[in-house]
């Protein structure tokens, strides 16, 4: 069984609540038609998954607690600076809280430099073949489940995290997220 949500697990403390200024609307449009996508594919499951675009400021990342069906571009959180050591958003923007597994997302865009979109899904996966997969199964949104992440994306652009689910990463977010459908759907 995938783990229950209990909420994010990281000090918002630099969260503030407003609109995303118009001109990220077009990037936040991107992930809306993303997570449709996801949808149809059969992969959005209940609160669970989340999808992120690199921005000029840091990323554009979907909300917390909303399935991706629900995404609306508008609802979409600006990160623009996340500790990864401290665990602390230290600054953001949006009408929601940022997606709890925020401190991944922002690990993968920190090392990979070429990343510029990550999808992530949940699913119980036990593998798939040809596909790297984190050794353990961890609590997901913490740093330790963030590193394993990082990890096994040294070795392909799609990784399962054991019994949690699935990531993908691609230069644009429809990218990541065809990748994504490819091999789990
Ligand atoms: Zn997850």
């Amino acid at each position: 069984m995938a783990e229950a949500y209990a909420g994010i697990r990281f000090d918002a403390a630099g969260f503030v609540k407003g609109e995303l200024p118009d001109y990220l609307l077009q990037l936040a449009r991107e992930i809306e038609a993303a997570c449709k996508e996801v949808e149809r594919a059969g992969l959005a499951r209940g609160i669970a998954g989340n999808l992120s675009a690199r921005c000029a400021e840091g990323f554009l990342i979907t909300p917390t607690g909303t399935g991706l069906a629900n995404v609306l571009a508008r609802d979409v959180v600006l990160i623009e600076e996340f500790d990864f050591e401290k665990n602390v958003l230290k600054r953001a923007l949006g009408r929601r809280l940022p997606s709890s597994e925020t401190p991944m997302h922002s690990l993968v865009y920190a090392r990979m430099k070429k990343v510029g979109a990550i999808a992530h899904i949940h699913a119980e996966l036990d593998g798939i073949p040809g596909v790297p997969i984190t050794e353990s199964k961890l609590p997901y949104g913490t740093r330790e489940s963030a590193l394993a992440a990082l990890k096994a994306l040294a070795g392909g652009d799609v990784v399962v995290l054991r019994g949690h689910g699935a990531v993908a990463v691609g230069s644009k977010i429809g990218e990541a997220v065809a990748k994504i459908i490819n091999k789990s759907a």
